[in-house]
Order: C-alpha cells, then sequence, then structure tokens
C-alpha cells in the first residue's frame, strides 16, 4: 500500500477528475495568467455596460492604437477593452506565498478559495471560453498541479 507521501505524489489524472462549478470555487486558474500578459479577459461594450463604471474606470484597459491595428490585420474583432491584470501573493493554500499574476477582479487564494467581485455582470467571455471540466480546464488544473507535484518531490529528495 502506498505511503501518505507516496499517494500525495500520484501523478494528476485530469481526466477522471469529477469537476463541477463547485471545484471553481477552490480553483481560479483560469483566471490567472500564465504569460505574464498586463491584460485578461476581453470585454466588450455589452459588458461595460454591466460592469460598474467605477470597476470600469479603475480596470478595463483600452486598446491602444497598436493593438487595434494588429487586431485588424490579423482580421480580429478589435475588443472594446480588457480587464488588466493584477500580481498577489497567495495568502493560503497549495500556492502560498507565491506571486500569481490573475484578473483584478479575482478575489482569494488560487487553488484554495476563490471568488470573481463582479461574478453576476462578468464578461462573456468567462462565461464561454472555459467551462469547468472541459478540455482547457483539465489542461490548466493539469499543468499547475504537476507543477507542484514536481517541486514537491524536489523537496523531498
Ligand atoms: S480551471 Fe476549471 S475548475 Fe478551475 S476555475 Fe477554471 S473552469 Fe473552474
Ligand atoms: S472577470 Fe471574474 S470570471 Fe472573468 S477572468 Fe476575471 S475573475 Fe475570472
Amino acid at each position: 500500500m502506498d505511503s501518505p507521501a507516496a499517494a500525495r505524489r500520484a501523478p494528476y489524472d485530469g481526466s477522471t477528475e469529477r469537476i463541477t462549478a463547485d471545484t471553481c470555487r477552490s480553483c481560479g486558474l483560469c483566471c490567472a495568467s500564465f504569460t505574464g500578459s498586463e491584460v485578461y479577459c476581453d470585454v466588450t461594450v455589452e459588458d461595460m455596460k454591466r460592469l460598474s463604471k467605477g470597476f470600469v474606470r479603475r480596470n478595463v484597459v483600452r486598446p491602444l492604437l497598436f493593438d487595434r491595428l494588429a487586431h485588424a490585420l490579423d482580421g480580429n474583432r478589435i475588443p472594446a477593452g480588457a480587464i488588466k491584470t493584477v500580481w498577489n501573493s497567495q495568502k493560503v493554500g497549495p500556492l502560498k506565498g507565491v506571486e500569481v499574476r490573475a484578473c483584478a477582479a479575482l478575489r482569494g487564494s488560487v487553488m484554495h478559495r476563490v471568488s470573481c467581485a463582479v461574478y453576476e455582470n462578468r464578461p462573456r467571455v468567462c462565461q464561454t471560453a472555459v467551462v469547468p471540466g472541459d478540455r482547457t480546464c483539465r489542461h490548466v488544473r493539469g499543468m499547475v498541479q504537476q507543477a507542484l507535484d514536481e517541486s514537491l518531490q524536489k523537496d523531498e529528495s
């Protein structure tokens, strides 16, 4: 029988994990930016109408002329804006002490307990881009869990 330590190191198998909307409350990984981007989710004009003026003023970045040109050249729709990201040192949970860059609306500690400050009025893209249990969700959870497992193994060796 595996020891508790060995069981902790068991490889994460994202394909079998049961993931529901409840899982999101103790995750938040898809609201974090692992690319170091200064902005995160795009917001449309309609999204901005639902969000409070104060939130938009403080947290929504409008695309610069260069970004508009880049989107236009790529044939992409030009977003009205995007929510900025902020660095936060995680207070509790498996990422305690780690600086995580995430959407400015994310509250709490990633992979422990999180909430979205604008959940009821969150941008449409947040409701459709990643769905609990879909491929992207499992990928990002697997990627972070693997990194954590590797870090734990290094600490124990
Ligand atoms: S990665 Fe999956 S479980 Fe985590 S917050 Fe996003 S949708 Fe929810
Ligand atoms: S607005 Fe809310 S749901 Fe959307 S990325 Fe930010 S924290 Fe996540």
